[in-house]
């Protein structure tokens, strides 16, 4: 049941994850943290790609931090590392923040807006983005800005880890060598569209077909709606640096590189470039 970010597993992802948040809803918290592999099984589509090495990290991580149930179908996955494993690129507190706080709450929020919609609460997140013309007008800008925010957040812990950075390597690095001439050359785009991000936002490097891009993306817009895989993406949100870093976002744009989790980039490179 490995999910991969694709149409042919969409099928067995949409009847496996509701059923399993469903269950969970009903987990006292013991039963909650004895099954975090099954809750990180359960957020397996926003998880996508590191789903197998994910399971053992998180299942270690939980005494810090475990699935969080949130009142509805959708559930806030664990960290898949404790608060402090980024120190001291990135602070252990603001990683606590970042995401008991600011991830629960789109959570939360999402769970909220589509809470008289339960049809909806049986899709997964990415399908909801995927098709946001389709949502009944009510809820539409609600899944776009909460359950934005929870996909892009679920993918933006596992682009980063303990002891990350350097440089990708094998296809991921022949693919950045060719959409960009080299990776130091990705690597000033890149920093350059963090660093213009206007107000609160990310920037992405994303698969567009066959191709790689850098795109900055508004507020928390997933790139799946447009129809664009996100490979790796920063949230430059004041809110995900300013504890540590206050107004210098250049500094913890160069520090962020440090935790670059290159290995679930690549991984991701390489099943979204099979699709
Ligand atoms: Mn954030």
């Amino acid at each position: 049941m490995l999910a991969v970010v694709g149409s042919r597993v969409y099928a067995e992802a949409q009847t496996v994850k509701p059923r399993m948040e469903r269950n969970s809803l009903m987990m006292t918290r013991r039963q909650a943290l004895r099954n975090t592999a099954l809750a990180s099984a359960a957020c397996a589509t926003v998880f996508a790609n590191r789903t197998a090495r994910a399971q053992p990290k998180a299942a270690t991580a939980s005494a810090t931090t475990t699935a969080t149930i949130v009142n509805g179908p959708f559930i806030l996955p664990p960290l898949p590392y404790p608060f402090d494993a980024l120190e001291p690129h990135i602070d252990a507190r603001t990683m606590e923040i970042h995401h008991d706080k600011h991830h629960a709450a789109y959570v939360a929020n999402l769970n909220k807006a589509i809470a008289e919609f339960p049809e909806l609460g049986k899709k997964s997140v990415e399908d909801l983005l995927k098709d946001l013309n389709t949502l009944p007008e009510k809820v539409r800008i609600a899944v776009r800005n909460q359950g934005g925010g929870h996909y892009n957040h679920s993918l933006f812990w596992q682009m980063m880890k303990k002891d990350g950075g350097g440089q990708p390597s094998g296809g991921m690095a022949t693919a950045i060598d060719r959409g960009f001439g080299s990776y130091s050359a990705f690597r000033d785009k890149f920093t350059e569209a963090a660093t213009r991000v206007f107000g609160s936002g990310w920037a992405w490097l994303l698969l567009d077909g066959h191709d790689l891009k850098i795109e900055p993306g508004p507020n928390q817009d997933a790139p799946l709606s447009q129809g664009k895989q996100p490979l790796l993406g920063i949230d430059v949100w004041e809110h995900a640096y300013y504890l540590k870093y206050q107004n210098r976002r250049p500094e913890y744009i160069a520090a962020w590189f440090n935790v670059i989790a290159w290995d679930f980039v690549a991984d991701r490179y390489s099943k979204l470039s099979a699709l």
